[in-house]
């Protein structure tokens, strides 16, 4: 499907940053180009004793990290952003080479993720006081937590490592950060690139794969860990944090519901609709994953998507014509492939999609299902991957029941041309964000994050940045 037209030479200039030095490693990980399915890059990999000299370098740089201002500590991050916006266009080539979304996506990641952490140092935390009267003045503080750890998957590599990053750091913590073996890339050359900007020992980034990430949540010297990743390996990283009753925040994966009410023009939010479904392959934790929508709407909504889907172009990111790329690695695309045969098997109709195409590359094109049995896997599990099924209901409430009848709960999205009945609506799904006639809007200054299993704590905003501070309760008896 991607014609090859990129040198075969392997790319092996990236480094571990520890202590504010990059180094090598006698362990290494291949990376593969999902538009070809081939190996196109070597990155070292870190050891045990890397990821105890990074915990030890992060403890070392703590005390005069968390002795700066915020000021100073924002001034920094402000300073990073800039060094990653003046580099954005050579990180979005090699985020496409190695996570496959289209290069105007990727650079929309990175522009994301530094306009997030500007936003987000903006945010002050400051002392509260509880109580002042004749007796007593009470004060709620709050202080960094130490050395966090943070372990990011394949999705986003950038935007979901700067969050937490930018979080932990500008709450005066220092970092040891693990990107996904999928996609170490892009992140160890951020590192890189800010070696410079904060002290050495501040930002540690070490890739690896599964077992270094189960190393850091068990490590004695880690006081929190900031997880992204499957609901599955959350499990294990809150069992594992027990042990050292570490603090965590875990992002985790969804089922997000649309519901799709009687009153819009199926038209008008088609390609919203589908561009929420469907961006970066259906690889997005809070894509929309399962649609119902009323009967009396239904028929011209599956239209109006299909319409979408055979105007979209598949292909390899670098090609400026592309809409969706590759699926990120071949476990997901097996993964995907199975459901789609599964899914077939039940004798659900495919409107669109449903065929295999050849090699190479992981590519699966935009699949719209209908007439599918609620029981079926791909209306229970997270697909996380280019099928969305398409449901009917005719009475509301029924469509709430069914959309909320799921063990996640990360976000869903109601539409609605009545705002107000959308934003009721809205408000009784189960979940950590529901939004009205849009999906997928994030911002610095609001938490978000997943109820039930979708997820433990939020991220961004005063709630996600306290996250990574210990409040303190400082209580004076007035003499
Ligand atoms: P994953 O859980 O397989 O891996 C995520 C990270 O955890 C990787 O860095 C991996 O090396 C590491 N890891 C694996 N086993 C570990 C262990 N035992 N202990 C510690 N770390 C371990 O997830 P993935 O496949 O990379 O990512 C896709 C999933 O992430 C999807 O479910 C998606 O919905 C979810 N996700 C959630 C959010 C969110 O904000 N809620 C955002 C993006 C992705």
């Amino acid at each position: 499907m991607a014609q090859r037209a990129e040198s075969m030479t392997l790319r092996t200039d990236f480094s571990l940053l520890i202590d504010g030095k990059l180094e090598q490693s006698e362990l290494a990980l291949d990376v593969i180009n999902p538009a070809f399915g081939e190996v196109f890059a070597r990155c070292p990999a870190a050891n045990r004793s890397h990821l105890d000299r990074a915990v030890k370098a992060a403890r070392a740089a703590f005390g005069a990290w968390r002795n700066k201002s915020f000021a100073e500590r924002a001034a920094l991050v402000k300073k990073s952003s800039e060094v990653l916006r003046a580099h954005q266009a050579e990180l979005a080539e090699l985020l496409t080479r190695e996570q496959g979304k289209p290069l105007s996506q990727a650079a929309a990641e990175i522009d994301r993720g530094t306009a997030q952490s500007d936003g987000m140092v903006g945010i002050e935390i400051p002392t509260e006081v509880l109580v002042d009267d004749k007796q007593s003045h009470i004060e709620l503080r709050y202080r960094p937590l130490g050395v966090i750890g943070i372990i990011t998957p394949w999705n986003a590599p950038i935007s979901l490592a700067l969050g937490p990053l930018v979080s932990a750091l500008y709450t005066g913590n220092t970092v040891v950060l693990k990107p996904s073996p999928y996609t170490p890339l892009t992140t160890l050359k951020v590192a890189e690139l800010l070696k410079d900007v904060f002290p050495p020992g501040v930002m540690n980034v070490i890739a690896g794969g599964d077992q270094l990430g189960a190393w850091m949540t068990e490590h004695a010297d880690i006081d929190k860990i900031s997880f992204t990743g499957s609901v599955a390996t959350g499990k294990k990283v809150l069992v594992s944090a027990a042990a050292t009753m570490k603090r965590v925040t875990l992002e985790l994966g969804g089922n997000d519901p649309a519901i799709i009410l009687d009153d819009v023009d199926p038209k008008a939010i088609a390609k919203k609709v589908f561009f929420a479904s469907f961006v970066n392959s259906g690889q997005v934790c809070m894509a929309i994953k399962r649609i119902y929508a009323h009967e009396s709407i239904y028929d011209e909504l599956c239209t109006a998507l299909v319409a979408e889907a055979k105007k979209t172009k598949i292909g390899n990111g670098l090609e400026p014509s592309t809409d969706l790329g590759p699926l990120q690695n071949k476990m997901q695309y097996d993964k995907v492939v199975a459901l789609i045969d599964e899914t077939k098997k039940t004798g659900a109709k495919f409107l669109t999609g449903g065929e295999i195409p050849q090699g190479p590359g992981y590519f699966l094109p935009p699949t719209l299902v209908t007439d599918i049995d609620e029981s079926s896997r791909l209306v229970q599990e997270e697909q996380f991957g280019p099928i969305v099924p398409i449901m009917k209901f005719s009475d509301v409430e029924d469509a709430i029941r069914r959309a909320n009848d799921t063990r996640y709960g990360l976000s869903g999205s109601v539409w609605a041309k009545d705002t107000q009945r959308g934003a009721e609506i809205a408000a009784r799904l189960e979940v950590g964000t529901a939004w009205v006639n849009q999906h997928r809007a994030t911002s610095a200054f609001v938490p978000f994050g997943g109820a039930k299993e979708s997820g433990l704590g939020r991220a961004y905003s005063s709630l996600g940045l306290k996250s990574y501070m210990e409040p303190e309760v400082v209580s004076v008896a007035k003499q």
